[in-house]
């Protein structure tokens, strides 16, 4: 790989002994992993890859972006040093969780994992493309406690002053770890990109801050080595709030953060750098930092309310007590024809760019309710009346958006399709067909 000169002369000097063997490292091919969805009701079989030790859900090894477990959201592609992220966060059920830099999703898929759908999950994402994809992603996964917002953290932190128990800030960096995974990293790459990356990560934590919840924990992370993003960013961070930075464990390969490139600070021992000469992963660096802060959480003026009209609520209930069983989501929601649950204890949403305000049930059409995408790919089987199996033939046109046949005798109605274990999307049965309500944008060709 062709190092720019002044990548090379830093990380010589940073690293002496260490600078050959770490440059060789980014010549070397990557390690693929994928996480397994515990939200899922059937988990895929134990595969047959190596398990990743600090990861309880993960392995080493690559996916397939266009097979069953991958569509299904029962697996989860991310590179295995970002999966020491959302481990290190230790989110419980019941926590109130900002993920602010978050699309595609790696980080807020995994700390979903460990909240069983308890507590609220604020997912944030600032480019409207990347938004998107984070929907996606979190459909796919079948969460159902997330709030998806497209907004820039000076107008969130309006909105949600002391409201969440954790903030993970994975944040947009000079990506130097990823040089070997993206070769494209090299070329937005110069000596002075650290310190811009720098002054736009202080612009996002001062406004974290403002939104964190007295005696809660900041998750700091980057992809890449520059101590002006990591090691510097929380040395300022400590000098500029009362935050204490938290001993992180280290497992084999793991090493410790550098306090003599910040102030010399030991406490910037307890983070952890991921160098891909000692650690099989891309380069990471994380940090978890507690707020000293013995203040009162705010409370909450106007919290968000149900907008839903009588008849808006019959049609929803029909649709309920015909096909769903176990399941009753209390606050409903609707944007334009689009039904939602939500949390009532958010604040009122006016003024933010919201992509999802909770879990997706459906459209509310003329005088019928239409099932969404996302609700079938979040329903477990004791939820659901009308379950029906289909092959991985049958899947391959399902997700090409095609008509699928099944058996004559199979009545009319809304199906959870079922494809190796897992739900795929609803199907309408009318006489022998299913008509397929995959939805248009995410269609694919498999083969
Ligand atoms: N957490 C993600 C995951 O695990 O999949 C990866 C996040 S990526 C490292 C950083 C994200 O920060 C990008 O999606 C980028 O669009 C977003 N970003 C860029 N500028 C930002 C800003 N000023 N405030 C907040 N987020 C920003």
């Amino acid at each position: 790989m062709q190092l720019p000169n002044d990548f090379k002369t830093k990380y010589q000097k940073l690293l002496g002994d260490d600078a050959e063997s770490f440059f060789a490292s980014l010549d070397k091919e990557t390690n693929p992993g994928f996480r397994i969805n515990p939200l899922k009701e059937y988990m895929p079989s134990e595969p047959d890859n190596e398990s990743i030790e600090y990861c309880q859900y993960g392995y080493y090894g690559d996916v397939n972006g266009k097979s069953v477990e991958h569509q299904s959201g029962a697996i989860y592609s991310q590179e295995p040093s970002a999966m020491y992220v959302g481990e290190v966060a230790d989110i419980k059920p019941g926590d109130y969780v900002l993920d602010l830099c978050a699309a595609p999703g790696g980080k807020t898929t995994h700390v979903a994992s460990y909240m069983d759908n308890q507590g609220l999950l604020v997912t944030n994402e600032i480019d409207h493309k990347r938004a998107k994809v984070l929907v996606e992603n979190v459909e796919r996964f079948g969460i159902r406690n997330a709030l998806i917002l497209n907004e820039n953290p000076n107008n969130l932190a309006k909105h949600f002053p002391r409201f969440f128990d954790k903030i993970l800030i994975d944040a947009p960096c000079s990506g130097e770890g990823m040089f070997r995974k993206n070769n494209d990293a090299i070329q937005y790459w110069n000596a002075d990109y650290p310190s811009q990356c720098a002054t736009r990560q202080k612009e996002i934590i001062e406004q974290a801050v403002k939104m964190l919840k007295p005696g809660g924990k900041i998750i700091y992370s980057t992809c890449t080595f520059a101590p002006e993003e990591d090691e510097q960013i929380v040395e300022w961070m400590k000098d500029t709030y009362d935050f204490s930075i938290d001993p992180i464990k280290k497992y084999e390969g793991m090493l410790s953060g550098k306090p003599q490139w910040a102030d010399g600070n030991e406490e910037l021992a307890n983070t952890v750098r991921l160098f891909p000469n000692h650690f099989k992963g891309e380069g990471h660096f994380v940090s978890k930092l507690s707020s000293n802060d013995e203040g009162n959480a705010k409370k909450i003026k106007h919290r968000l309310k149900s907008n839903l009209s009588i008849d808006d609520k019959k049609l929803w209930n029909e649709f309920k007590e015909a096909n769903l069983n176990n399941f009753d989501p209390k606050h409903l929601i609707l944007f334009g024809d689009q039904l939602y649950t939500f949390d009532n204890t958010l604040p009122d949403l006016k003024g933010l760019k919201v992509m999802r305000p909770g879990l997706h049930l459906g459209t509310i059409k003329k005088k019928r309710f239409e099932p969404s995408y996302a609700l079938a790919l979040a329903l477990h089987s004791d939820e659901v009346v009308n379950r029906l199996e289909i092959s991985e033939d049958d899947w391959k046109q399902y997700v090409h958006g095609d008509v699928i046949n099944c058996d004559k005798d199979v009545k009319k109605g809304w199906y959870q399709l079922i494809c190796k274990n897992q739900p795929v999307g609803f199907g309408k049965v009318v006489n022998g067909t299913i008509k397929n309500f995959f939805p248009k944008g995410l269609r694919f060709n498999v083969d």
